[in-house]
C-alpha cells in the first residue's frame, strides 16, 4: 500500500518496522463538547485506513488517547482548560463532563461504523508516564524547569521538525495573535511539558509531581501513552492537519529526545471539513453534530459516503445541498444492491478480478472515491448476482456503509409495500403533507404527523421512492 508521508512529504510503500502487527496511533477527542462532524470526517478516515490495512492482511493495533486534561484554548500553551471551560459551562465536574462526552463520541462512531481503537486511553490514567518522560527529558537536559513549569528546550534538538513551511513568526507560537509571551521560555518554540503555575489556579485536576503539584501539557500525553503501549517505535500516527504543528511536532519533539532515536516511520494527516463560511469549530458555539443529521432526517451512512467521496488529503467543504446529493447517491446505490438476488454459485476467478481493482484503489493512498466506484464496477460487471453480493460484502468490510444492511432494508419495505395494498385517503393525505414538510425543511411539524400516524396505528417506511405506510 502507498500512503502519502507528511512527515517526507512523498507517497511512500508502507511497511511496517514488525510484519506481524502495525502500530497505530491516534490522537483522540478532546471531550468538552461533542464532535463536529469536521473531526468525525478525521475519524472516519483513520478508520478507513485501518480496515484498508486489516483488508490487505495485515493484524493491527490502534490506540487513542482521550484528551480529559491539558488542552489548553490556545496552541501557546496560555488560556484556559478546554475541559474546566466545559465543565463551567455545564456547571458539571471535570471528570463528569470527560465521561459525558466521551460517551457521546464513541454513540457518534458507532452511528458512523467507525470502529472503536483497541486500546482507548484517557490522559489522566498516564501521569506516572508523562512524569517518568518528563524527568528523563531533564536528565537528558532536553528540558528546564523556569517559573514553576517544566519546558521542553527545542534549541537542544539538531532539527526542531516541523511538517510544513512554516515562516518564523508562524512558529512562534508563544507570541502570536497577541498572546502574551512568556518570558521563562527560552527559545521562543519551547513549549510546556509539566505546569505548576498556569494562570488559572482553578485548574480542577492536579498531581503531585517532582516539580509541584500541577498537570500536564498537552502535547505530552500523546507521546506518553504511544510509549506505554506501544514501546519506543511507532508505524503511523494519524490526526486532523491542524495537529501537525504544534502537537506532532512537539510529539517528535520530545519522543526522540527521550528515546534518543527515530520515533514514528509514517504520518498520517486528515485535512479539514470546512463550511461555506470557513473553519468549523467546536469552540464557536453552534456546530454541526451527527445529531443534528440525524435530527434532519439523514442517514449517518450518507455522511460516511460523502465523505468517502473525497480524497482524504483535500479539504472538503460541507453543505446541506452537498450532502443531499450524496443522500440521492446513497439510496440509488441501495436501490441497484436491493434488486441482486442471491442466485447460485460464486464465481471466484471474477470476484477476485473485482476485489483487486477494490485494493488497487486502497493501495494508492487510500483512493476512497475510486474504493466507491468500485462497487458500482461490481454492479456493472458481466456475471451473476451471487457473486456481486460477495464482491460488495467484501468491500463493505472496509468501506462500512451498510451496504448489505440497508438494501435488505429496502427489500423488507419493499414487501412491505407490497403487501399493504390498502389505500386511505386520509392517510395518504397526512402522508403527502408530512413529505411536503420534509421538503422545506420543517422537521418538527414532520415529526408531529409522524407522532399524529403513530397514535393511529400506522407505521411510515421511508423508501428511495418515497414514504410507504403500514398498519401495525
Ligand atoms: P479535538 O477534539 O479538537 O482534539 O479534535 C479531534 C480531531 O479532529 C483531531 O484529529 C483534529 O485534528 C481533527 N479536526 C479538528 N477540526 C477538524 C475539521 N474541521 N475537519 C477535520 N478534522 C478536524
Ligand atoms: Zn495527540
Amino acid at each position: 500500500m502507498y500512503l502519502y508521508n507528511s512527515a517526507t512529504h512523498k507517497k511512500e510503500l508502507f511497511k511496517p518496522n514488525n510484519p506481524d502487527v502495525v502500530k497505530m496511533y491516534t490522537c483522540g477527542p478532546t471531550v468538552y463538547h461533542f464532535a463536529h462532524i469536521g473531526n468525525l470526517r478525521t475519524y472516519i478516515m483513520e478508520d478507513v485506513l485501518e480496515k484498508a490495512l486489516r483488508y490487505s492482511g495485515y493484524n493491527v493495533k490502534r490506540v487513542m488517547n482521550i484528551t480529559d486534561v491539558g488542552h489548553l484554548a490556545s496552541d501557546a500553551d496560555t488560556g484556559e482548560d478546554k475541559m474546566l471551560k466545559g465543565a463551567r459551562r455545564e456547571n458539571k465536574s471535570v471528570m463528569e463532563i470527560a465521561q459525558y462526552y466521551t460517551d457521546a463520541f464513541f454513540a457518534d462512531c458507532e452511528a458512523l461504523n467507525i470502529k472503536r481503537p483497541d486500546v482507548v486511553e484517557p490522559a489522566t490514567g498516564c501521569i506516572c508516564e508523562y512524569i517518568n518522560i518528563v524527568s528523563t527529558l531533564i536528565e537528558k537536559g532536553s528540558a528546564y524547569v523556569a517559573g514553576g513549569n517544566v519546558y521542553f528546550d527545542t534549541s537542544t534538538l539538531d532539527k526542531y521538525y516541523v511538517f510544513n513551511d512554516h515562516d518564523e513568526e508562524d512558529l512562534a507560537v508563544g507570541v502570536r495573535d497577541g498572546v502574551e509571551e512568556d518570558t521563562n521560555k527560552r527559545n521562543k518554540n519551547d513549549f510546556v511539558l509539566w505546569f505548576t503555575k498556569s494562570k488559572f489556579e482553578d485548574q480542577a485536576l492536579k498531581w503531585e509531581s517532582p516539580w509541584g503539584v500541577g498537570y500536564p501539557g498537552w502535547h505530552i500525553e500523546c507521546s506518553g501513552i504511544s510509549l506505554k503501549h506501544f514501546g519506543g517505535d511507532l508505524d503511523i500516527h494519524c490526526g486532523g492537519i491542524d495537529n501537525a504543528f504544534p502537537h506532532h511536532t512537539n510529539e517528535i519533539a520530545q519522543s526522540e529526545s527521550y528515546l534518543g532515536h527515530k520515533w514514528c516511520n509514517y504520518w498520517f494527516h486528515v485535512h479539514h471539513l470546512n463550511t461555506d463560511g470557513g473553519k468549523m469549530s467546536k469552540s464557536k458555539g453552534e456546530f454541526l453534530t451527527v445529531s443534528l443529521l440525524k435530527e434532519k432526517g439523514y442517514d449517518p451512512m450518507v455522511y460516511r459516503l460523502f465523505c468517502l467521496q473525497s480524497h482524504y488529503r483535500r479539504n472538503l467543504v460541507f453543505s446541506w445541498e452537498n450532502l443531499d446529493n450524496a443522500a440521492v447517491t446513497y439510496n440509488k446505490l441501495i436501490a441497484r444492491i436491493a434488486a441482486l438476488k442471491n442466485d447460485g454459485e460464486v464465481d471466484q476467478d471474477t470476484l477476485k478480478a473485482l476485489k483487486e481493482r477494490f485494493q488497487n484503489a486502497l493501495n494508492g493512498d487510500l483512493n476512497t472515491s475510486l474504493a466507491v466506484t468500485a462497487v458500482y464496477d461490481v454492479l456493472k460487471a458481466k456475471t451473476n448476482d451471487a457473486t456481486k453480493l460477495e464482491a460488495i460484502a467484501d468491500f463493505d468490510y472496509v468501506l462500512s456503509l451498510d451496504l448489505l444492511k440497508a438494501a435488505e432494508a429496502v427489500r423488507a419495505a419493499q414487501q412491505a409495500e407490497a403487501e399493504a395494498e390498502e389505500s386511505d385517503p386520509e392517510i395518504d393525505a397526512l402522508i403527502a403533507a408530512r413529505t411536503e414538510a420534509k421538503k422545506s425543511r420543517n422537521f418538527a411539524e414532520a415529526d408531529r404527523i409522524r407522532d399524529e400516524l403513530k397514535a393511529m396505528g400506522i407505521e411510515i417506511i421511508d423508501t428511495p421512492q418515497g414514504a410507504k405506510w403500514k398498519r401495525v
